[in-house]
């Protein structure tokens, strides 16, 4: 646990479920004021507040989609009417699908990239115009992947709208550093939540991905979310521009294992 984010106002995209749950649920156990952005009507995010206000925190959530300006401008603005300011942005809100890349339409790219890409940039713009108008040394998370390094054929407009937020994020740490806020990459491997739902209950596909993981097991999502806290807290007051692999040793080549090679 860390101090520090007590009473933080965290703003998550993609809240209600999966990874962006974990994360709020994890700032709810900090104690802070978290503000949850979800995309789809479908009451989630309600179970998500009641666990952060159990722990102790405050939370508040709002229906929007990342990849539209407007609903971009309306969560960075209900974070301040409802909590006063934004000291966190962490931008988790992502999609996939496969397809070869031969088929893949212009419509599939431009969505993933939409979602992906542009709705990351969005949200740090917003936080990152606030914390400047308001003199706050801010900190902003994104969620890329481990495929912002590592190619992933069927999935290129995924790969390659993360490796757009991986240079996203090293660039914005250069520009503001010396305004005091910290923009940091999560990059996490295989980890267990609803978008891996369909291929870890095929026990043989489940197979292949933990055969790629050197540490042997599928991640939690607490374990991301810990990752989160660790960020957004003052005991990583140095980092910046990090792109930290939460991957159990996925991106250390797991082919060269026991002198192969
Ligand atoms: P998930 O599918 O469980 O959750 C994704 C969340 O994003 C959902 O809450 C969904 O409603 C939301 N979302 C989708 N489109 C949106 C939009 N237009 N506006 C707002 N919200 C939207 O997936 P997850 O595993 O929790 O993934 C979270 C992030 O982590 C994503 O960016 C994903 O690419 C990344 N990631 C996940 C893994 C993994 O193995 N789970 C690995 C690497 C990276």
């Amino acid at each position: 646990m860390y101090e520090d984010l007590e009473k933080k106002v965290v703003v998550i995209t993609g809240a209600a479920k999966g990874l962006g749950k974990a994360m709020a649920e994890r700032f709810g156990k900090e104690k802070a004021h978290v503000v949850l952005n979800y995309h789809t009507e479908n009451g989630d995010h309600k179970e998500v507040i009641k666990t952060i206000e159990a722990a102790g925190g405050k939370a508040a959530a709002i229906q929007g989609d990342v990849s539209k300006e407007a609903d971009v401008k309306k969560l960075l603005s209900f974070a301040v009417d409802t909590f006063g300011t934004i000291d966190i942005m962490i931008n988790n809100a992502g999609i996939e699908n496969e397809v070869p890349s031969e088929k893949l339409t212009l419509e599939d790219w431009q969505k993933v990239i939409d979602v992906n890409l542009t709705g990351m940039f969005l949200a740090s713009r917003e936080a990152i115009s606030y914390m400047l108008d308001h003199g706050i040394k801010g900190n902003i998370i994104n969620m890329s992947s481990v495929h912002d390094r590592i190619p992933w054929p069927h999935f290129v407009h995924y790969a390659a709208s993360k490796g757009g937020v991986k240079m996203m994020t090293e660039t914005l740490a250069l520009e503001y550093a010396p305004k005091g806020i910290r923009i940091n990459n999560i990059s996490p491997g295989a980890i267990d939540t609803p978008i891996n739902g369909e291929k870890f209950n095929d026990p043989k596909a489940k197979q292949e991905v933990i055969n790629l993981i050197p540490m042997g097991y599928i991640g939690k999502p607490e374990q991301i979310a810990a990752c989160a806290a660790w960020l957004a807290s003052a005991e990583s007051s140095y980092v910046t521009g990090l792109t930290l692999y939460a991957d159990g040793g996925m991106t250390k080549y797991p082919g060269f294992q026991a002198g192969k090679g």
